[in-house]
């Protein structure tokens, strides 16, 4: 149960992990906090204090606030529980393999704040994809040397233990890169202290690269003390990458977008995947049809130094990962076929 006392000033909670367990989860928290009615859903609520504060204070009209908050469009049953097809590359425990040389490790389907238009929203807290066998999924990877990266997502990998980060970065000291997707540099600053800071960097000299993509899709997430904790990551040697998904009523036009590229660009951040939003159940009221996304990214083109363009991306409900989203000439890319139009061929 949480004791809120009126809007709890954020720097009582310096610790992450307490600050995570006063996160609002349950409805009567959020209405209390909030002093606004919620409705019931299934999907999962949690909000670190210190974020709910600042949401708190940017208000009912504010992109945090549209991200984070539940509402009553998440009832709707249109959509997809498993948009992206994961399910059929799960080869091992907790391992997804559907690049060659790459594959995606979800050591946790729990995250620090639950997004409201998440791709994994229907999946999240469950053990679907998630149940644990570290032997099976060691062996996997010593008969598939292909394997050259390592993408730690999930849930999201920060929200492990340090002690874990530290185990599992051991345990792979055999490939070459590590990559972790997260959104805990905005949502939770905190959980980057010093002990995982030294863990990180302990570990920076053990691969050819350690990159850290991280999720965020406003410059309204990004105020001094997230600032602060991206310039620590940067001074690690790590490699800082973003992305962004595109969401409609948060971040759907031209100049919100390069406002973004541009602040992540300053910190050192290389804009990496601009991700056109999955077809969720749940979340389809930030969906927008690809036409209008194209639309938005032939206009990012002419307005952001090249080197601030992110790749735009669609993930098939079939599985077929990622491809370019951005096709006018309707060429073929990795042997998919994006129509003029803006219609995929195997949608
Ligand atoms: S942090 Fe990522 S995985 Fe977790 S709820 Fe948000 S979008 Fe989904």
């Amino acid at each position: 149960m949480v004791v809120l006392n009126g809007a709890k000033d954020c720097t009582e909670m310096k610790n992450w992990k307490s600050e995570l367990k006063s996160g609002l989860k349950e409805k009567s928290d959020l209405e209390s906090f909030f002093q606004v009615d919620f409705p019931q859903l299934d999907f999962k609520t949690l909000i670190p204090l210190a974020l709910a504060n600042k949401i708190k204070n940017a208000g009912p009209d504010s992109v945090l606030w549209k991200q984070f908050l539940p509402s009553e469009n998440e009832k709707s049953s249109e959509g997809l529980k498993d948009p992206i097809g994961d399910e059929k590359y799960n080869r091992a425990p907790q391992l997804i393999h559907r690049y060659f040389n790459r594959a995606l490790f979800l050591p946790t389907s729990v995250c620090p704040v639950y997004c409201r238009y998440c791709f994994r929203k229907n999946e999240l807290g469950t053990k679907k994809l998630f149940t644990p066998d570290f032997e099976k999924t060691k062996k996997y990877l010593q008969h598939h040397p292909e394997i050259e990266e390592l993408i730690f997502s999930g849930g999201d990998p920060f929200i492990l233990t340090t002690d874990k980060i530290d185990f599992y970065l051991s345990n792979f000291k055999n490939l070459k890169y590590i990559r972790f997707h997260t959104r805990t540099p905005i949502i939770l600053p905190s959980r980057f202290d010093q002990e995982l800071l030294d863990t990180l960097k302990k570990h920076r000299e053990n691969f050819d690269q350690i990159s850290i993509a991280i999720h965020t899709n406003h410059i309204d997430e990004i105020d001094l003390e997230v600032e602060d904790t991206i310039k620590k990551l940067g001074s690690l040697g790590i490699t800082l990458l973003s992305q962004t998904v595109l969401l409609k009523g948060i971040n759907d036009d031209p100049q919100t977008l390069k406002d973004l590229f541009l602040k992540l660009s300053s910190l050192n951040i290389k804009p990496y995947y601009l991700h056109h939003p999955d077809q969720v159940k749940g979340g389809m009221h930030f969906y927008l049809p690809l036409r209008r996304g194209r639309e938005i990214y032939l206009k990012l083109r002419d307005i952001l130094p090249g080197w601030a363009i992110p790749q735009y991306v669609i993930e098939s409900p079939k599985g077929g990962g990622k491809v370019p989203a951005f096709n006018p000439e309707s060429l073929d890319f990795s042997g998919k076929l994006i129509g003029k139009s803006g219609e995929i061929s195997f949608y």
